[in-house]
């Protein structure tokens, strides 16, 4: 590639939206340009990095015996309605009607899809196992797109679905999928971390997360460094009650600061040892009815239902995502349970006398789900507003590791892939079977496997960055190596050896740009160092002339001279 013929586009400054170093590092290298919110144009170098990803996932899926697909975007409510997503999805799903007033969802995933396509065309065990993968856009929207790439409405997704006979080669063709991802999160050149995503956590576990480790990361993950135990929050916060509370016997010993507002207020309390006197909160969620069920846990917790013996209401707090809800809000809903000792504002501070453990309070909070009040593992993490979730956490650094190999360590991590085991839940919604060994009808046994292609950009650059911009790793750099001749214009001598040199890397199969623009040396390098183009050679006469180059690496200090003949051979 001639950096003249392509398209560079480097800004100095990043926009002010840009949170997170990898937004504005993307922004201002122009990898991406937005159209609107959670939605972004992918310019040029952007996608170079897209398609390298991709190409590393499609081999190692094409290895693991993945077979490739396209699914459509827009998708027949129907499907989604015979699963009872259309429904279950809320907000999040993309519906669209078209000039007939017909319903269609724009993919989040395709597990309706694919399992109609599998309904059809599966007969008889003996077609068995199948595993169909597609990259494809998908929509979601997010409550909260943010952070660029990373959580975008529009984003591109590779994923994956197993069709098995039976739940041990289903079990199979999981582990197949779980070491596919390993090897792929390898092969990027990131430091990532597999941990489990559901309540499973001790004995194996039914789905994992892959979660890039890198301190902006949205999600707290758990693990143990003396032992494999690894999983996500809500999957160590939900292990059955005797191990979390177990888990949490740590001392724990912040107060709510008094006039502490959102997040730290919640945090603070969760932590909180019982048999203090603090102030706690009365708070209500977007959704109307979670919200009144989260708000009634907490009047159950508090009004001594619970062993909570007594307790008055100090002070109404904000908390980032959600709505507190006023002192009428709460009055015309709870003004009348009995027990409730507000009012909202009197400023006492509240009492609780219990013989709990925090991890049990959080359960209460974290309890209501949409269906009622049941806590079941990771479903409520859904319902709470991101962000939040860390914040709820019952599970501290130095608590027992549940394995009783050691003490936790909580990191944080972006998700970047997720494996998981559906089982029947699709097969049977959708009566999709085939015909066993006995020729009797039996419902497929199913797994989706996603990774989120677009994300890993962010997610690459959150952990390797300077203060010059972006480190790629060579693998899913834009190019590997950049080609900056001084005053090729002038110069005969270095016009034939950048000629040489490029095609000599094209040859061997380097992925190559020679900055012909013809700007001056420190803009030119400052533009490659921020697009984090991992190798750079310098082609000057002076060097020339006793036979060098002058190579630097992007995380070199400084360069090295290396003889023209040899640098091929170097940067290979
Ligand atoms: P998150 O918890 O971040 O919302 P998710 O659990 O909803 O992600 P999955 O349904 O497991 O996501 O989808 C598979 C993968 O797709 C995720 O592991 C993630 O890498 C990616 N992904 C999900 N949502 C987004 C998004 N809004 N933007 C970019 N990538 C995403
Ligand atoms: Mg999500
Ligand atoms: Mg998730
Ligand atoms: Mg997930």
């Amino acid at each position: 590639m001639r950096a003249s013929r392509f398209f560079i586009s480097t800004l100095k400054d990043a926009p002010s939206d840009a949170e997170i170093v990898s937004h504005q590092l993307m922004m201002r290298a122009g990898m991406i340009k937005r159209l609107g919110s959670g939605i972004y144009t992918y310019m040029p170098t952007g996608l170079r990095v897209i398609r390298k990803v991709e190409a590393i996932i499609r081999e190692e899926m094409n290895k693991a015996g993945g077979i490739e697909l396209l699914m459509p975007l827009v998708q027949p409510a129907e499907l989604w309605q015979e699963t009872g997503r259309w429904e279950k999805m809320g907000p999040e799903l993309m519906r669209v009607k078209d000039r007939h007033g017909r319903e269609y969802a724009i993919q989040p995933t395709s597990e309706e899809v694919i399992t109609d396509v599998v309904r059809s065309e599966i007969k008889s065990y003996r077609q068995l196992p199948l595993n169909f993968y597609h990259i494809q856009t998908k929509f979601r929207d997010e409550r909260r797109p943010r952070f660029g790439l990373m959580r975008g409405r529009e984003f591109t997704m590779k994923d994956a679905y197993s069709f098995d006979r039976d739940e041990a080669s289903m079990k199979a063709s999981y582990k197949i999928m779980y070491d596919a991802y390993t090897a792929i999160f390898n092969r990027f050149g990131l430091t990532f971390r597999a941990v489990a995503a559901d309540n499973g956590a001790i004995g194996g576990s039914g789905s994992h997360e892959f979660h890039v480790i890198a301190s902006t990361g949205e999600d707290a993950i758990v693990y143990c460094p003396t032992s494999d135990y690894a999983a996500n929050m809500e999957a160590a916060e939900a292990l059955p009650p005797a191990a979390a509370r177990a888990a949490a016997t740590a001392p724990l010993s912040k107060t709510a600061t008094p006039g502490a507002t959102k997040c730290e207020a919640v945090a603070e309390l969760l932590k909180l040892p019982l048999n203090q006197t603090v102030k706690t909160i009365a708070l209500t969620v977007e959704k109307e009815v979670a919200g009144k069920q989260v708000l009634e846990n907490w009047m159950l917790l508090l009004r001594g239902d619970h062993e909570v013996n007594e307790i008055k209401v100090g002070k109404v707090a904000g908390l980032a995502g959600y709505r507190f809800a006023t002192e009428a809000e709460i009055l015309a809903c709870y003004g009348s349970i009995p027990g409730y000792l507000g009012p909202i504002g009197t400023k006492q501070p509240v009492t609780i006398v219990a013989d709990r453990t925090v991890a049990n309070m959080a359960d209460f909070v974290c309890g209501a789900n949409e269906e009622g009040f049941h806590y079941t593992g990771a479903n409520w993490v859904r319902d709470l507003p991101e962000g939040l979730v860390a914040d709820l956490r019952n599970v501290v650094e130095g608590d027992a590791s549940p394995d009783g190999k050691g003490v936790l360590a909580i990191e944080r991590g972006i998700e970047v892939g997720h494996v998981f085991q559906l089982g029947t839940s699709y097969s049977e919604s959708m009566k999709a079977t085939f015909l066993d060994e006995n020729g009797k009808p039996a419902p497929l046994q199913m797994g989706c496997y996603g990774i989120g292609v677009t994300r890993i950009l962010g997610a690459a650059i959150e952990q390797n960055v300077d203060d010059k911009g972006i480190i790629w790793p060579a693998a899913i750099a834009p190019f590997e190596v950049v080609l900056c001749p001084m005053g090729m214009d002038r110069s005969e001598m270095v016009k034939t050896e950048v000629e040489s040199l490029y095609a000599a890397l094209q040859a061997a199969g380097v992925d190559v740009i020679v900055d012909d623009r013809g700007l001056r040396p420190g803009a030119m390098f400052a533009d490659w160092e921020l697009i984090g183009v991992p190798h750079r050679v310098v082609i000057g006469e002076r060097g020339l002339k006793e036979g060098n180059l002058e190579y630097q690496g992007r995380r070199d200090l400084e360069a090295t001279a290396v003889p023209v003949a040899g640098m091929v051979e170097f940067i290979k």
